[in-house]
């Protein structure tokens, strides 16, 4: 079963890809698919029409109508007819799902509604982020996710709003009429075992629903993570290709460019600290890690020479006192943790220290492990140690 997401024309693409991505790392039987090029054109030319008219109206009615605080409102209907002729334009099967996700409000202010003639859903996209502490995608993808099962059990909205529970007990099928109830339900972010019985009842296939539990988990255990102001670290694993990964997370990778996964190794490896001034006796040591994590193959001798000077002259411009690289690679890699992790947790992975003091990480070595052999001895185990020990960053 095809679900196609497509995006008004001014929900940002950045943001839209990041929904998909969530929704097709999840395999199963519904197969989210992203908009053509042609059939968002066709649905952008008809939002511009939809706008324009707005704006007339909107003069018509008061002569200084102000749109600098005024966003453009439309009815449910002109939602599922834009999403129809997607439909039409694209030659979809009348089985496939379309789930439009707008930055646009409408007239109820529901944050996501189907069609009871089609198998057409509209989210609404803005407003997340004051009530929600985690990235919008995360709820954006779960009720992109619950609205198709929802439509496959219940058919129409009436149906829906019947069934609901009107007191939030932590389903799907919370009846939630603010963003900010929707919290809760994020959080447990389950299906109870009433409505499950229901649903297979009704026919919805039990491949369908487990890959919507196992999104919404997703969903959950970010909500959890970002709520826990203060967490505890998670181990950090190194593997074999040395990707840094934060096994207790679930595994969230942190993604650092060779140089600065250089310095973010050197540091790991002194857990003493090391004074920026005296940054120059670290050259061999860090030229060692660098080239480790060159996996380039020069194919001849010209080659060969030009990859030498670069790791030479890298490893130099980091160990400079004179050169900014260092701090540079420094700050990124504060930042590339604070994005995945949120500042608090952050501390304990990023490089710390006041100007002219030791610069450190915090992380207690024992959550170490290294399956790579970017230290030359084996300062790290191997294998993640189960009993190692956490601490609190002060
Ligand atoms: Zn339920």
């Amino acid at each position: 079963m095809k679900v196609h997401v497509i995006r008004s024309f001014d929900y940002s693409k950045v943001e839209y890809e990041k929904v998909v991505k969530l929704l097709q790392g999840q395999a199963g039987p519904l197969q989210f698919v992203k908009g053509t090029a042609a059939g968002h054109a066709q649905v952008w030319s008809q939002e511009k029409k939809l706008f324009d008219r707005y704006v007339a109206a909107a003069f018509r009615y008061k002569k200084d109508f102000d749109f600098a605080n005024h966003t453009m409102s439309l009815g449910w209907n002109e939602f599922f007819d834009l999403a129809d002729m997607y439909r039409e334009t694209n030659r979809l099967l009348a089985d496939d799902f379309i789930v439009l996700l707008t930055p646009v409000s409408n007239s109820n202010n529901w944050f996501t509604s189907f069609s009871k003639e089609s198998n057409t859903i509209f989210i609404h996209t803005e407003d997340w982020g004051r009530y929600l502490p985690c990235d919008p995608a995360y709820p954006i993808a779960y009720l992109a996710m619950s609205q198709v099962v929802e439509k496959i059990y219940y058919k129409d909205i009436q149906e829906k709003v019947h069934h609901a529970h009107p007191t939030p007990v932590g389903c799907m099928s919370d009846f939630c009429q603010k963003k900010s109830d929707i919290i809760f339900k994020l959080r447990t972010a389950d299906i109870c075992p009433d409505c499950i019985d229901d649903m297979v009842g009704a026919g919805v296939r039990g491949d369908v629903i487990n890959q919507a539990i196992m999104l919404f988990e997703k969903t959950r255990n970010e909500m959890l993570f970002r709520q826990r102001f203060k967490q505890l670290p998670s181990r950090l694993h190194i593997s074999r290709g040395n990707v840094i990964q934060l096994l207790d997370y679930q595994g969230k990778v942190i993604d650092l460019a060779p140089l600065e996964k250089t310095v973010f190794f050197l540091f790991l490896k002194h857990p003493e600290g090391i004074l920026l001034k005296n940054r120059a006796q670290y050259r061999q040591e860090v030229e060692a890690i660098y080239r480790k994590l060159t996996i380039y193959t020069p194919g001849d001798e010209v080659q060969q020479a030009e990859l030498e000077k670069e790791l030479s002259e890298s490893a130099r411009a980091l160990t400079d006192p004179l050169d900014n690289s260092m701090s540079e690679k420094i700050t990124r890699i504060k930042s590339k943790f604070t994005k995945e992790l949120g500042a608090e947790t952050a501390k304990y992975y990023s490089i710390q220290g006041e100007r002219g003091q030791l610069r450190k990480i915090l992380l207690n070595r024992t959550m170490v492990s290294c399956e790579s052999s970017i230290f030359t001895e084996d300062i790290f185990p191997s294998v993640p140690l189960e009993d190692a020990v956490f601490q609190e960053v002060q």
